[in-house]
This record gives structure tokens, sequence and C-alpha cells, in this order.
């Protein structure tokens, strides 16, 4: 917040704030249910693996391209969404040297160098 006015319309969100219930919450526990039986890449978006980066793929982002035609299933939409950020970047996912120096920084613990190849693969 960095008004008043700001926070005044947030304590008058929760002034009269009243928890889920009981099938609002269940609604809730469904749509984690639909989200995690999609395989989608764990990544945080921390950005550790592109400080170590030798090439600057832009490692996260290229994993929510990969992402978004997991749950959106929208080839086109995801293939631009890739191409824009590799070539903001100036590295596309199959300039990997294979250094592993990201995958070592990854706290998520993901095959990050796998992954790049399936990325390339499906978008370049
Ligand atoms: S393995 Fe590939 S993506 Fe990972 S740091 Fe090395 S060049 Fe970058
Ligand atoms: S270090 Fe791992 S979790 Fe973090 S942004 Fe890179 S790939 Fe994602």
């Amino acid at each position: 917040m960095s008004d008043m006015a700001q926070m005044r319309d947030n304590l008058a969100t929760f002034c009269d704030f009243r928890p889920l219930g009981e099938r609002e919450r269940a609604a809730v526990r469904r749509a984690q249910g639909a989200m995690d039986e999609l395989d989608q890449i764990p990544c945080t978006n921390c950005r550790y693996c592109t400080k170590v980066c030798p090439t600057g793929i832009p490692i996260p982002s290229v994993f929510d391209a990969c992402n978004s035609l997991t749950v959106y299933g929208d080839r086109e939409f995801s293939r631009k969404d890739y191409e824009f950020a590799t070539r903001d970047a100036g590295a596309k996912a199959s300039d990997c040297v294979g250094c592993g120096s990201c995958e070592a920084a990854c706290p998520q613990g993901l095959p990050i160098i796998e992954l790049l190849e399936r990325a390339a693969a499906t978008f370049e």
C-alpha cells in the first residue's frame, strides 16, 4: 500500500471478512486436484539458474511457455510466448551447452537440461 486510500480500501475488504464455507473449500480442493493432474514443470521462477547460465537462456520463461502449452493446449500462443522470451534474452533452449550449472543451482532439483531439450523440440 502506498497511500491512505489504498489502505482504507484494503481495510474495507477485510472488515466484513468471512472465511470460505465447506462447499467452497471442496470446490478449491477439486480445482487443486485438477491442476495437480496436469504435468506442469514445477519451476518457482526464483531465477537462480539464470544467474549462472553462461549462455543466458531465460530458463523460467521457457518453462512458462511449456506450462502454458500443457494447461491451455494452444501451441501457437505458447510458441509466440517462447519466441518473445528467447528473442528478448538473445538465447533459446537449443543454445544450452549442457554445463549443468543451472541444475546445481536449482532448489527444485529440476532436470533442466532435459526439459530444455524437450522445449527446443517443441518450439524451435
Ligand atoms: S546446462 Fe544449459 S541451461 Fe544450464 S547453465 Fe548450462 S548452458 Fe545454461
Ligand atoms: S532455479 Fe529452478 S525453480 Fe528456480 S527459476 Fe530456475 S528452473 Fe525454476
